[in-house]
């Protein structure tokens, strides 16, 4: 078996038990490089992937190398940054593992008329499959599967509630795009209550309430977000009973969504929220640690940026309230690295959630200290910013590694130390473990070809500067 082909073979072992969004993330890009008698080395297209497979992943590679070709025995890893560019041997996770259910669906689909009832467009990026799962939504999750599989059977009404951003439109969206894929000739509407609140309204102008029950009544799944705002209007409250019971007695599923349980919806009508609560009522709520941090790698991926590990940790560690508000933060350092060609940085994360939420942000670490002046920054604390940066130990720089991972910062270091700190080559050789001047005249101007056509590279470096306040 060729190399790539053992590898993709390895992949499709561990998809089976890691979370697609694991495996689209921390698989993409990257590469076997070489067997060595049941050593492989594995290549990594980023220095930040290191981390993260040395703590979660290189248990689990090496069991499911073992189930492909028993003769494996250990993995080690590699950074190549070439992998990035077409490299033959990187493995393109989405093409290699096309997954059934992100499919994108035709607008048709969502979108078809019946009896003129056109729906609101669902949108098809919101998938059950892109929703990352906590125990704090997993219930949600699955029961809008369930429903989007045997709509109408076994959860009717299925009621989410939670607070804002917490993934309540998506899940909504998503089980409306599963149900249409499951069974392509299911009419489902999504609408949100402000929405059917002007149909009313529209019907009640032109006296002509039969135009909503008809609408409605051919409906096989009725989606229907946000339905605190039905409160104290009293019109829209009495159709929308009529709606829900039309469709509720004909056997058709209803997915409702709210900021509260029913009992605290300001409802005129008891019987409705003795309806909701016949279902299956569910809440979100705020996901883990873990899953935000999930999540912000997933949007990472999915929009092609590369953000350190360190920043997105700071991020999901800060932002606690609302995926929508991570999201938010994420998209503005997204826009900012795009804008600046500067990796986002914990400080500069800091500073900008230290300006969009009034708490206090607890500096994390050393890089969230205040800028050091020019003439303060030494070598050492170059190292410690670099080492940082790219998760590596100290020892990898000043040690004899020659290994992908530990060479190129450390060619940084002496770029750095040499350009903006002006040490000289011989000194700046003693201070990294005692290498001659001429590798160190080497590295740089290494490093100084290189900053000519590698962009990231140049970002890097942007980013180790301005972690340093060198600018
Ligand atoms: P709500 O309707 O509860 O206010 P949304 O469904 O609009 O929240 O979610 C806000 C944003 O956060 C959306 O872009 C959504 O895709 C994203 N989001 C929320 N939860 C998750 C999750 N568990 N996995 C992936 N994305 C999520
Ligand atoms: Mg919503």
């Amino acid at each position: 078996m060729d190399l790539k082909s053992l590898w993709i073979n390895i992949i499709e072992v561990l998809a089976k038990e890691l979370p697609r969004p694991q495996i689209l993330t921390w698989f993409n890009k990257t590469a076997l490089l070489k067997n060595d008698n049941g050593t492989l080395e594995v290549g990594l297209p980023l220095p930040y992937f290191l981390n993260w497979h040395q703590t979660h992943l290189v248990k689990k590679i090496l069991e499911a190398a073992r189930q492909v070709d028993t003769s494996i025995n250990k993995i080690n890893y590699q950074v190549d940054v070439s992998l990035n560019e077409d490299h033959s041997a990187a493995i393109d996770v989405s093409k290699h593992f096309p997954s059934g259910k992100s499919r994108k669906l035709p607008k048709q689909n969502l979108t078809r008329s019946k009896e003129g009832v056109v729906s609101k467009i669902l949108n098809p990026d919101y998938t059950l499959d892109n929703f990352i799962t906590s125990p704090e939504n997993r219930l949600a999750h699955a029961a809008c599967q369930n429903v989007a599989m045997f709509p109408g059977q076994n959860y009717n009404p299925l009621f989410i509630y939670g607070g804002v951003g917490l993934g309540k439109t998506h899940l909504l969206q998503a089980a409306g795009n599963e149900a249409i894929k499951n069974n392509p000739d299911a009419f489902v509407v999504y609408t949100t209550t402000e929405n059917f609140t002007n149909e009313v309204i529209q019907a009640m102008r032109s006296k002509n309430m039969e135009y909503i029950r008809k609408k409605y009544r051919r409906v096989d799944l009725l989606i229907i977000d946000d339905i605190q705002f039905i409160a104290n209007k009293e019109k829209t409250e009495e159709e929308f009973f009529h709606t829900f019971n039309t469709l509720y007695e004909a056997g058709k599923q209803l997915i409702i969504s709210s900021d509260r349980p029913p009992h605290e919806l300001k409802l005129l009508s008891e019987r409705l929220i003795s309806r909701f609560e016949s279902g299956m009522i569910i809440d979100v709520r705020m996901p883990d640690y873990e899953t935000r941090l999930a999540i912000l790698m997933e949007k990472c991926r999915k929009a092609q940026v590369f953000i350190n590990q360190d920043v997105l940790e700071f991020m999901a560690f800060h932002v606690n309230h609302s995926i929508r508000a991570l999201e938010g933060v994420l998209n503005r350092a997204i826009g900012d690295y795009h804008l600046t060609m500067t990796a986002p940085t914990v400080q500069s994360v800091a500073a900008m959630l230290r300006q969009t939420q009034k708490k206090e942000i607890k500096p994390l670490g050393i890089v969230d200290q205040a800028p050091q002046r020019k003439g303060s920054v030494s070598i050492d604390h170059l190292i410690d910013l670099v080492t940082d940066y790219f998760a590596i130990q100290r020892s990898d720089i000043v040690g004899s590694s020659r290994a992908r991972e530990s060479l190129i910062p450390r060619q940084m270091i002496m770029y750095l130390a040499n350009t903006k700190l002006r040490m000289s080559l011989v000194k700046i050789g003693k201070h990294l473990g005692n290498r001659n001047h001429t590798t160190v005249m080497h590295s740089v101007s290494k490093i100084k070809e290189k900053l000519k056509t590698d962009r990231q590279l140049l970002r890097d470096l942007n980013a180790i500067q301005k972690e340093a306040g060198m600018h």
